[in-house]
């Protein structure tokens, strides 16, 4: 045995089995190293060294555990993973270099050509893409369905249909699709369902918990918070994500430790900045109902949402992302847009700045125009998600922008 200092703070690591969301996100994973350091490590290594050859030959051929060279593992990603799959109560999770690179890896552990995937219709524009140009390069087929339709869910059953993959609240839309329901269809079917559960999180809803068997993220968006990285990750069963993990290690779609650990000290903010940002999103979607220029906003947590029951059933609030048209076309979407002062023009999602899109021209702009309609996303449409500033300082940029009109 080593003749190491002992960590002062494993005493705490056996109490953590009851705790709540805020405290797994804050102590889960952490196993301090002999230094006793307070806040979590960073181990920012390519490769991890051996006391001898024998040991190095140990570790390669599996017969012991422990870290080898970090495309497979690294201590700070790992506790990433072990928080995360903490908090969204999974068995384990494996950690990506983006939320594309989860999916990617999601489909190589898991899929095999003649694989037939189902899919909301109304998921984020690269996850389209993913799978109509680059997974049908491998024999594995997509049928894209409408998220809130569950006849067209069990309608593009296939016998290989292998994978139900879902986003709700949808991008931009807010569509909620029933994931315990959803999940019956899968099982019923000998299928997978994955959630895409960027936009609520473990803060606001835990898929697992609802019947799905895996959730992947881009942990680029809140689980970071504050838009400083690139990452993702992918949790479920222990026997699936090894699969997962199988891929990652070979095809090196693995998440570099600075960025783990920007995510790490994310999460522990994660719930109070999601209940604080939809407690905003919900004001401001309330008000942009009543201006004149506006034709219709979506948001789950309008009673005016066609499925404002279900988000509230399962999600325990209504996130910080709405979108809105505005009375016109692409022309006035711009004019509001750039009418305003405060709020970041950017694409990026989930931070504590708020930020202002026009999907159509921009993340929804490499779908064709058919794609794009059945998706129902407009020329006149305005994405906002909905950050941490004052509220009124928010409302007063939106109406300056409002009034460009
Ligand atoms: C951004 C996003 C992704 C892709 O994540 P990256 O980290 O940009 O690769 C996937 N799904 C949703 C819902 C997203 O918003």
């Amino acid at each position: 045995m080593s003749s190491k200092p002992k960590a002062p703070s494993s005493r705490l690591d056996s109490d953590l089995t009851d705790a709540e969301l805020a405290t797994l996100a804050i102590r889960a994973g952490h196993q301090r190293t002999p230094e006793g350091e307070h806040s979590e490590p960073i181990f920012p290594t390519s490769s991890f060294v051996f006391h001898s050859a024998a040991q190095a030959a140990a570790r390669f051929g599996g017969d012991e555990d422990g870290n080898i060279y970090s495309r497979f593992t690294n201590p700070t990603v790992r506790l990433f993973e072990q928080r995360i799959a903490a908090m969204e109560e999974g068995e384990r999770a494996v950690a990506t270099s983006s939320g594309m690179a989860a999916i990617l890896s999601l489909g190589m552990g898991l899929l095999s050509q003649g694989d037939h995937i189902v899919c909301s219709y109304s998921v984020f524009g690269s996850t389209v893409s993913l799978f109509t140009k680059y997974f049908s390069k491998a024999g594995i087929r997509t049928t894209f369905v409408d998220p809130s339709d569950l006849d067209a869910w069990r309608g593009a059953l296939e016998p290989d249909t292998k994978l139900l993959f879902l986003e709700t609240p949808s991008n931009p839309l807010a569509e909620i699709a029933d994931i315990r329901a959803i999940s019956e269809i899968a099982h019923q079917h000998g299928a997978l369902l994955a959630v895409d559960n960027c936009f609520c999180t473990p803060a606001l809803q835990k898929p697992l918990l609802l019947g799905a068997d895996i959730v992947i993220h881009s942990a680029t968006k809140f689980l970071d918070g504050q838009g400083r990285c690139i990452g993702g990750v992918v949790i479920g069963p222990d026997a699936l994500m090894e699969e997962v993990f199988g891929f990652v290690r070979t095809g090196g779609t693995c998440l570099s430790p600075f960025n783990a650990w920007v995510f790490i000290k994310g999460l522990e903010t994660l719930e109070l900045r999601l209940k604080a940002q939809s407690a905003q999103a919900m004001e401001l979607a309330q008000w942009l109902q009543q201006q004149p220029q506006i034709e219709r906003v979506h948001y789950s947590g309008l009673d005016t949402h066609p499925q404002h029951q279900l988000a509230a059933q399962q999600q325990s609030a209504f996130g910080a992302v709405l979108a809105f048209e505005v009375k016109g076309g692409q022309e006035q979407a711009w004019s509001v847009i750039d009418g305003t002062r405060m709020i970041s023009i950017t694409g990026n999602l989930g931070d504590t700045k708020t930020t202002i899109t026009h999907p159509a021209t921009t993340t929804h702009g490499r779908l064709s125009d058919d794609e794009r309609a059945q998706a129902g996303i407009k020329d006149n449409l305005i994405r906002v998600s909905v950050g941490l500033e004052a509220l009124d300082d928010i409302r007063s940029d939106l109406q300056r922008g409002l009034a460009a009109l």
